[in-house]
């Protein structure tokens, strides 16, 4: 019994079920709620907040705090001891090659990983700052292996569930030899010591000072950007002394100050890797859509759909609610009897299904709540958002949605329509931010596929 269970982990004894009691008896134990800089925190989660602990009678005899914040992964009591073992990184050595993928790096790609693997080894942190259809899951390989090498273990973490499971299938690919646990809600069971892991944001909390190179994607996506206790899963979950790499194509302002004020080391890709520009949105007006909707009035945004259907142009239609999206629907499919389409949200027991039924092409179009914002590639299709003023949509999430357009290098260009209600402030950020993009892309010659980038 060598504890590995608990190595680079911080648990409660319910959680270390498989540790040895002689080993719990040396490990390292402090309270699930202590005092830090004179301040009750949760050990787990850093939460400060009473406002988010709870008295409770408790089986320990006296009335126990808990913590509200991180009670979705059991209760963090007074009375609750957590148990932490070392880091020892003791894995099995690999063969070369431990990197197996055979594909090749575009030069901006390649400037990328290159840096990713100088952040590694001078173990700082770094900012990824790629454009939707950059191929930034590429880029990463040769910084993960040049941690493996030093004996490192890597986790790849993501706030979303989807992007760990899109994830975990290209890692393991391009990492045979290498074992790899994916942990996230409801596969908890998974844990096992391992060099390489995937797991969501939520997870990390289990970990302390277990990773040399911790890696995130889609930092900006709900709710890490947002949620402090996540931020302080990350910086825990990690060595004192490690590699941080974020990823990501729309940076949060707070971020973005960052990077202006020179704090946050960031490498820019502005273009996809296919040389073609980032469709710039199109801002179309179409007045109050929900009376339209529930009156099923006809209107401009019908027309708009009618045009699409007529040129033949596969496309996605985002919405902001998922009871709207049900009431278009049920009237599309009274206005379109003969076209096929159907609608996707994150309830939906069949959205992976309609998914791969939109990427064979045998719908003519698909609505969708913002669960298809990001991490979802069409080969050829246009965007359009109705309702695109609603506040559900913001900065981040339009660009993103405007980023599934074009993705494809055989179908580079897309169009990418914001049908609203009224201009909004996320809505001229979007356009702000992907005109800015395009245009650095630009200055730097990295567009060949482009008609031309005008200037603003
Ligand atoms: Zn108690
Ligand atoms: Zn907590």
């Amino acid at each position: 019994m060598d504890g590995k269970d608990l190595k680079g982990r911080e648990l409660t004894r319910i959680e270390c079920r498989s540790v040895d009691d002689l080993l719990l008896d040396v490990a390292e134990k402090r309270p699930g709620l202590a005092r830090v800089k004179g301040k009750l925190t949760c050990s787990r989660c850093g939460n400060q907040d009473r406002n988010k602990m709870q008295a409770a009678p408790c089986s320990c005899g006296t009335a126990c705090l808990y913590c509200l914040s991180c009670l979705n992964m059991g209760k963090i009591k007074s009375c609750t001891v957590l148990y932490h073992l070392p880091e020892t990184n003791s894995f099995a050595c690999y063969h070369e090659p431990i990197l197996q993928w055979e594909g090749q790096l575009s030069p901006e790609q390649k400037r990328a990983s290159d840096e990713i693997v100088g952040t590694v080894q001078s173990e700082q942190t770094r900012l990824i700052w790629a454009v939707a259809g950059a191929g930034k899951t590429e880029m990463i390989f040769e910084g993960i292996a040049a941690s493996l090498r030093k004996g490192g273990r890597v986790c790849l973490a993501s706030p979303r569930v989807d992007v760990c499971l899109e994830l975990a299938p290209r890692i393991k690919q391009a990492f045979p030899e290498v074992p790899l646990a994916l942990l996230y809600g409801g596969n908890e069971e998974g844990y096992s010591y391992t060099p390489l892991v995937i797991a969501t944001t939520h997870q990390l909390l289990r970990f302390r000072e277990a990773f040399d190179l911790l890696i995130i994607d889609e930092i900006d996506s709900f709710p890490y950007h947002n949620d402090l206790g996540l931020q302080f899963g990350a910086q825990k979950s990690r060595k004192i002394a490690s590699a941080l790499i974020y990823l990501t194509a729309t940076p949060s302002g707070e971020m973005q100050k960052e990077i202006r004020r020179g704090r946050l080391a960031t490498t820019v890709l502005p273009a996809r890797y296919h040389g073609f520009a980032l469709p710039e949105p199109e801002c179309l007006w179409v007045g109050n859509w929900r009376k339209a909707i529930n009156r099923k009035k006809n209107t401009r945004f019908l027309s708009l759909i009618r045009r699409q259907l007529q040129q033949k142009r596969r496309f996605l239609l985002f919405l902001p609610h998922i009871q709207l999206m049900e009431a278009l629907d049920r009237w599309l499919q009274e206005v379109f009897p003969d076209k096929l389409f159907t609608c996707v949200s994150a309830s939906d027991p069949d959205r992976e299904e309609k998914v791969k039924r939109m990427r064979a092409e045998e719908y003519d179009f698909l609505m969708t709540t913002t669960i298809l914002e990001r991490g979802v590639t069409f080969r050829d299709i246009d965007v359009i958002v109705l309702g695109a003023e609603d506040r559900v949509f913001t900065e981040a999430s339009l660009v993103q949605i405007a980023g599934r357009a074009g993705r494809h290098k055989d179908f580079p260009t897309g169009w990418v329509c914001f049908a609203h209600y009224g201009e909004t402030k996320a809505i001229q950020g979007a356009i702000r931010q992907i005109r800015s993009l395009n245009r650095d892309a630009g200055r730097r010659g990295l567009l060949h596929g482009t008609v031309s980038i005008l200037p603003n």
